[in-house]
């Protein structure tokens, strides 16, 4: 049936995000539309995580809410699919029988069959496959962004951390062919992309399956090589395969951005071993001083998970101790609480979440003191900025505009972008013939646009550029943004590509950019971005919702992994 409208509420990671964009694409290969704004779908699809705490009960709640509209509209069909379908299975339908589709991580491409079988049939289909039948990236997608894109490398996992259950549900790592991921990238490109992200669980181990483990590095050199790629960004390298080859690939390839989101878990060697984690603190430490060896201005990111069973003050100690000798630039924190079918889910000696807690605090406010004095020392610095939607709440009141550094820092541009009351060190404000320069400036630009720029003022987990532009390029992707904007039903939403923010508390809201979307400090295991923890980007308009924590680079993870 053609003309069908449809949404899809993304929660998760950036890998979800990813295949959001894979069914996406494929619904609308099949005649279906994005649904328009205030409009009830006939098609909702719940891409689902299953990392994070209460995954399940969220899910629940979200079906139940639905089930009114449903019966209010017969013909609406839901499906849910992504990693809670995929261990949840039959259990979605039985306990939400309203639901119309359940299909798992492994068969997206079955979606628009399913949907079709379950009208036919006027009965709920759950198809979950054990292993990948279709590598996703081969799907037709709708993108997101027009200047930036996710390209999947790999997907599953072979390592086996214990609190970690994507493996168990997203499979043994599959390596895409080097061939086929440039010629995805060069795609993208054609199509006016500036920007892409590399995306794998554990990137640093591409290409053992065919034979060559020093694949990755090849492929981030070969990226150098595609004419109009701007930015080369990757997610998530994991230490233990982190190698000497890649480092040097990230200094010589001019359009590999100078940032590295690298999970460390815990600063203490013990927990790491209960972790199941093989590499050290002293391992650690010594890729961050090569990467910074070699990429003075690098941004390095981290994920951290607080309260893993048997941690004790001394081994919390020691995370301090690393996040005060690594200088993150930021971080996703997590405290850590149980997830059901992991190995640390039954181990002995968890640790109470009042403690939990109170470590968190106190890691929190260490690496908010830490960021705040690596974005201070960033002020003075001239900065290309990627102009992107999204990635400034008060943009609109302000007149001003958003995007990410080469490095995945969050900067706000604009006279206004400034919270009242911050004192900056390059004085106070612009005089009014200046603003109104600025102002005008920036209202030209659209998002995908370029620019450089001279950061004013260092938040935690932001740079402010207040003065006009030195420059600004128009870009195709700001073109492409444009057209979009005037033909309805086909503005995209945004997916931030940056780094991760530091990992404050949930609530309050923070304000604009001043803390990482999302709510970081809920517990989840660490593997932010491309598989297990990551995610996604908040109120996002349009046919695909992201729902959940937000990771993003300066706070990129962009997308960042496993590790
Ligand atoms: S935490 Fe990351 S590296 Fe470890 S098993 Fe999970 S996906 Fe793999």
């Amino acid at each position: 049936m053609s003309g069908r409208s449809y949404q899809v509420r993304t929660f998760g990671c950036q890998m979800n995000v990813h295949d959001s964009e894979r069914i996406s694409g494929m619904l609308e290969s099949a005649g279906y539309v994005p649904v328009a704004a205030g409009e009830t779908p006939d098609l909702v699809v719940f891409n689902t995580c299953a990392v994070r705490e209460n995954a399940d009960n969220r899910l629940y709640g979200n079906l139940g809410h639905l089930y009114p509209t449903k019966k209010a509209n017969p013909g609406m069909q839901i499906a849910v699919g992504g990693c809670l379908a995929q261990k949840d299975r039959g259990t979605i339908t039985r306990k939400a029988p309203w639901v119309d589709v359940v299909f798992g991580t492994h068969n997206l491409h079955r979606l628009p069959v399913l949907l079709e079988r379950s009208r036919h049939n006027a009965a709920a289909q759950v198809e979950i496959a054990e292993a990948l039948e279709v590598f996703p990236s081969t799907l037709p997608a709708r993108r997101a962004s027009h200047a930036s894109g996710w390209v999947s490398i790999s997907v599953g996992c072979d390592n086996t951390c214990t609190f970690c259950i994507v493996p168990s549900l997203r499979g043994k790592e599959r390596d895409r062919r080097p061939g086929d991921v440039l010629a995805e990238v060069e795609a993208l490109v054609a199509e006016g992309a500036v920007e892409i992200t590399l995306l794998g669980q554990n990137v640093n181990s591409y290409g053992r399956s065919f034979g060559d483990p020093g694949a990755f590095a090849k492929l981030l050199r070969a990226c150098g090589r595609v004419d109009g790629l701007e930015r080369v960004r990757f997610t998530s390298p994991h230490p233990r395969d982190f190698t000497d080859d890649v480092i040097a690939a990230m200094a010589e390839t001019p359009n590999v951005c100078p940032q590295l989101h690298m999970p460390l878990q815990s600063g203490s060697d013990d927990v790491l071993r209960r972790m199941r984690r093989s590499y050290r603190r002293d391992r650690y430490l010594g890729i961050v001083e090569r990467v910074r060896a070699a990429l003075p201005d690098a941004a390095i990111t981290t994920d951290i998970i607080v309260g893993f069973p048997g941690e004790t003050e001394a081994d919390f100690a020691d995370t301090l101790d690393v996040v005060r000798a690594a200088r993150f630039s930021g971080a996703f924190t997590f405290q850590y609480s149980p997830r059901p079918g992991t190995p640390a889910a039954t181990m002995d000696d968890q640790v109470p979440p009042t403690v939990v807690a109170e470590r968190y605090q106190r890691l929190v406010a260490l690496q908010d003191e830490v960021s705040l004095a690596e974005n201070r020392a960033q002020v003075g610095r001239v900065v290309e900025v990627l102009l992107a939607e999204g990635e400034g709440r008060k943009d609109e009141a302000t007149g001003g505009r958003s995007g990410r550094a080469r490095d995945g820092r969050l900067v706000h541009l604009g006279p206004n972008a400034r919270a009242a009351g911050a004192t900056t060190a390059l004085g106070d404000a612009l005089p009014e013939q200046a603003k109104a320069a600025a102002l005008a400036q920036l209202a030209a630009l659209r998002p995908g646009d370029v620019v450089t720029t001279v950061v004013t003022y260092g938040a935690p987990h932001h740079l402010v550029a207040e003065g006009a532009p030195l420059t600004a390029r128009q870009t195709r992707a700001g073109d492409l943004w444009e057209a979009a904007r005037e033909t309805p039903g086909a503005s995209r939403p945004s997916v931030s590509l940056g780094m991760p923010g530091v990992g404050a508390p949930p609530a309050p809201k923070p304000a604009d950019g001043d803390a990482p979307a999302g709510d970081t400090g809920d517990a989840e295991h660490g593997c932010s971005a491309s598989g297990c923890g990551g995610a996604a980007s908040p109120e996002t308009p349009g046919s695909t919702e992201l729902t959940g924590p937000v990771r993003s680079a300066a706070g990129a993870v962009a997308g960042a992994g496993a590790q």
